[in-house]
């Protein structure tokens, strides 16, 4: 064992693979066994192994200018190219974007943003944020306390109540239905539990609701139709603000260029990036708020002296010029077009394991997918331990492909953008084969 504490990792779990190079869809490991890589890593090397233009774009950058802060107003021409680009592409009103380097970071800064924007306006009251259960939002203490599962909570102590974090339903419709309630039904039950929640705790003490479109580590949760058109009526009515999580969804993911877009939110107030932002060559998030947010903030920041919140690293030259290069190699190669068009070929090759005797939901949307096993197929029922989702993982590994199990027992399946249909067909027989010897 080396000394490494693992991230997100049961510690008597001893080390299992030892990862070498990538190429395209896929990796090999240190004895040159190769894997289809299919879950893009974490849900994030869209662009696939070994790219070169963005190889080249970091070496260049490091060459030309390999740091350079933003703190105070200095800057970068390739940092302020990126936050034009970004914006120009995303659903929030007059966009402004703060960077960081992790999912988790964006949602933090996201926090504190809310805060700062809601005394600015002089509404100091208003800073609890609504979660979901079965969500995730990220390991720092704040982003922690926005996600939903009991993993990311348990011995951490976390202070949900000191940030004012309260929780609604999952959309989960398989899991979370009362027998003999329709979608519909179901929709209407978990949003009035959302209102009634809001008239508890008094809408003036609420700035926002957080979602992720789709879910990803939670278990690729995909709400019934409706979902979101009901939960933005009553955010509406009770002036709270719509703030998306596409550290997943966003950059051609769900067959559409970000989450929203897929699932019918057609502007989020706020909206958190990172994973595809780069293709994962290097670490950068965004944080993405409305442009009437960011006014609100500037007379406060003056007074203050500064908006006291950056990251060393925010807005990194190198990572800068590495997501600005993607979002061109997206623009230019039509990549959300084409993960799109083979998003729908993996749903329809998925969708044929719905048959299997061990599973009870397949579901996703575009390029990313789970299939849920279950101990029985008639009634749902649950197995009561990831025993099943680890011996999958370890049997598709055993067939030269990679993939996770979420949410205990459900294997995700979340290919490089860049796939090709023959590399659909091989995810589905290597899945085919691991189901089986699950079994
Ligand atoms: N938000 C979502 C929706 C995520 O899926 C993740 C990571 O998987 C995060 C936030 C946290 O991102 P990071 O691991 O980069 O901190």
């Amino acid at each position: 064992m080396s000394n490494l504490i693992y991230p997100t990792t049961n510690f008597k779990a001893t080390e299992t693979l030892t990862m070498e190079r990538g190429d395209g869809a896929y990796v090999y490991d240190n004895e040159g066994n190769q894997y289809l890589e299919a879950l893009a890593g974490l849900w994030c090397t869209s662009l696939g192994y070994n790219n070169r233009e963005l190889i080249d774009a970091a070496a260049e950058q490091m060459g030309q200018l390999s740091f350079s802060h933003m703190f105070g107003g200095k800057t970068h021409q390739v940092g302020m190219d990126l936050a034009d680009k970004l914006t120009a592409m995303l659903p929030v009103e007059n966009a402004k974007v703060f960077f960081g380097n992790s999912g988790s970071d964006a949602n933090d800064s996201q926090i504190k943003m809310l805060r700062y924007y809601n005394n600015a306006i002089g509404k100091p009251e208003k800073f609890k944020i609504i979660a979901r259960e079965r969500s995730y939002h990220g390991v720092t203490l704040a982003a922690a306390c926005l996600t939903g599962l009991h993993a990311n909570h348990t011995y951490f102590d976390l202070p949900f109540d000191a940030l004012g974090i309260l929780r609604t339903d999952a959309p989960h419709y398989y899991r979370g239905a009362l027998p003999g309630e329709s979608e519909e039904q179901f929709v209407d039950r978990i949003v009035n539990n959302l209102e009634q929640l809001i008239l508890k705790e008094g809408a003036n003490t609420i700035a926002a609701f957080i979602a992720e479109p789709i879910t990803g580590a939670s278990g690729v949760i995909v709400p019934p139709k409706g979902y979101y058109q009901k939960v933005q009526a009553v955010l509406n009515k009770y002036d709270i603000l719509f703030w998306a999580d596409e550290v997943i969804t966003g950059f051609g993911r769900t067959g559409n260029d970000f989450g929203c877009t897929t699932v019918g939110i057609e502007k989020p107030d706020m909206m958190s990036m990172a994973k595809q932002l780069s293709s994962a060559y290097m670490p950068i998030s965004a944080a993405a708020i409305r442009g009437d947010m960011y006014e609100a903030m500037i007379e406060p920041s003056a007074a203050v002296g500064a908006f006291g919140h950056g990251f060393t690293y925010s807005g990194h030259p190198v990572a800068s010029a590495v997501a600005l290069k993607t979002l061109e190699i997206y623009e230019r190669d039509n990549i959300f077009g084409h993960a799109a068009t083979i998003g729908e070929y993996m749903q329809k090759r998925m969708a044929e394991f719905r048959d299997h005797p061990l599973v009870g939901e397949v579901r996703g949307a575009g390029m990313v997918g789970a299939v849920e096993m279950v101990a029985n197929k008639k009634t749902g029922e649950a197995f009561n331990n990831g025993a099943a989702g680890a011996f999958a993982v370890q049997a598709c590994q055993n067939h030269g492909m990679i993939t996770r199990a979420v949410a205990g027992n459900s294997l995700a399946f979340c290919p490089p953008l860049i796939v090709n249909e023959a590399q659909i067909d091989e995810m589905i027989e290597k899945l085919g084969k691991a189901l089986d010897e699950t079994l």
